[in-house]
């Protein structure tokens, strides 16, 4: 559960602000009145608050002095105040704060708590910093500490390249334009020939005025440019912007590819991603097994216990298989009922073997208490690695395999050489 640190002398403001963060995002809220109260709760919390809100006129502290205190916790701010004058702004703005919001109807307060959503869903978010100016690498890496994201640095685009590969689950690039031997835009170009814009996304940065530049990266698959002489509040809103396109993208692609049950890659996601490993290791003659698991006798847990109880035993199997196969070489999908596949690239034979050994114990293992309930069960498990002569064919052997577990007593794993 995250918590959310708010400080604010009113409580008509407070009182709205905590009823929005805990609808909308179903955070915990902690209230406090005064600076003094609030040096008592960050004792209590061991400093433990996510994000915290400011007002900048408190009792014992009316010029905004809490905001250094909060601050050097560490702790993301967000300013909510009633002032209205451009110098307060400027000054809280130049100060280790996320955002300043300016109170001003409930819009405001709307506002906050996208920002609040926004720094708690960063803290999964990966980032690539490509620049040749270190300087510059490292405003921009200051920055994106401060939004709570994760971050990677690369000091050209060969380089960028190489981390890109091995971290396939960066969200998204800043890049420079302006860099010698492959710029932002060449940079842009060969990154699009590997991800699609919904899958990471790319935002070029110079500091010239260059309209041409700036039009020529987005025809060329950048999802943005910025200009180097942005404000930290511009930089703060784009980047958040186009984070949140990419968020919507993956949440659709998710809705399309993922099982509502489980939260695992379904049939249709399967079939359609799964040919393109098979085609890839078949082609180059590289290490590739498709495996079949079963729960055994599923029907009695059902009949026992009913249809929900059923349904937290299926969700069990996500968790088990998520342990053993969760890197990017394997795909893990339900296939439908009670019966899951998993593709997995790059493992030689004997190490697939005494993986699939090890799953198998781990389902014999596992108690899942419910409702004052103990469920156990055993899994069936058939696996090919013969190619065959399509994926069809392939899944098809692994589940002739998976038969032949099921007829010799369940509870085992076979196999098609
Ligand atoms: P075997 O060891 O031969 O695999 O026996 P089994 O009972 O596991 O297999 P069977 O195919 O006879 O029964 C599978 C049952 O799974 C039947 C179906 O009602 C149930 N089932 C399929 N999908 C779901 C689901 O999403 N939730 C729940 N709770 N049950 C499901
Ligand atoms: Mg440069
Ligand atoms: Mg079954």
């Amino acid at each position: 559960m995250k918590n959310i640190l708010i400080v604010e002398d009113s409580k008509v403001v407070s009182s709205a602000i905590k009823n929005l963060i805990e609808t909308e995002l179903n955070y915990h809220c902690v209230i406090c009145e005064s600076k003094k109260e609030s040096a008592q709760t960050l004792l209590k919390y061991k400093g433990k608050f996510d994000v915290a809100l400011l007002d900048l006129g408190l009792p014992d502290a009316p010029n905004g002095e809490i905001v250094d205190f909060i601050t050097k916790f560490n702790i993301p701010t967000i300013i909510l105040t009633g002032s209205t004058l451009s110098e307060d702004e400027t000054k809280f703005r130049n100060k280790n704060i996320v955002d300043y919001v300016i109170k001003d109807g409930s819009y405001s307060f709307v506002y906050a708590v996208s920002v609040i959503r926004r720094i708690i869903n960063n803290a999964k978010i990966k980032v690539l910093i490509v620049d040749d100016s270190p300087v510059f690498i490292e405003k921009i890496e200051k920055l994106i500490l401060r939004y709570k994201l994760i971050s990677y640095t690369a000091n050209n685009s060969e380089e960028a390249l190489k981390v890109l590969k091995s971290h396939p689950d960066i969200k998204l690039v800043l890049t420079d334009y302006y860099m010698p031997i492959m710029n932002g835009l060449e940079l842009t170009r060969k990154i699009r020939k590997k991800y699609t814009k919904d899958e990471l996304g790319i935002i070029v940065l110079s500091d010239n005025d260059d309209k041409n530049a700036s039009t020529k990266v987005l025809k060329y698959g950048a999802n943005d440019f910025l200009d180097k002489k942005f404000s930290n509040d511009e930089f703060f809103a784009r980047i958040s912007a186009n984070l949140e396109i990419l968020e919507l993208f993956e949440d659709a692609n998710n809705k399309a590819n993922r099982d509502f049950l489980t939260g695992m890659y379904n049939r249709r996601y399967l079939f359609q991603t799964g040919v393109q490993k098979y085609d890839k290791a078949n082609k180059n003659n590289k290490n590739f097994a498709i495996v079949i698991i079963d729960i055994d006798k599923f029907k009695n847990i059902n009949d026992t216990h009913g249809h929900d109880i059923g349904d937290i035993a299926i969700k069990e199997v996500a968790i088990i298989l998520n342990k053993h196969f969760n890197d990017y070489d394997n795909l893990i999908a339900r296939l439908g009922g009670e019966e899951f596949c998993i593709l997995i690239s790059k493992k030689k034979v004997d190490e697939v073997k005494e993986i699939l050994e090890e799953v198998r114990k781990d389902f014999e293992l596992n108690i899942i208490k419910v409702k004052n309930l103990e469920i156990k069960y055993t899994v069936s498990i058939g696996c090919s690695f013969n190619f065959g002569e399509s994926m069809d064919e392939m899944i098809q052997s692994a589940d002739n395999s998976l038969y032949v577990a099921k007829d010799n007593g369940r509870n085992q794993v076979r196999y098609r050489d």
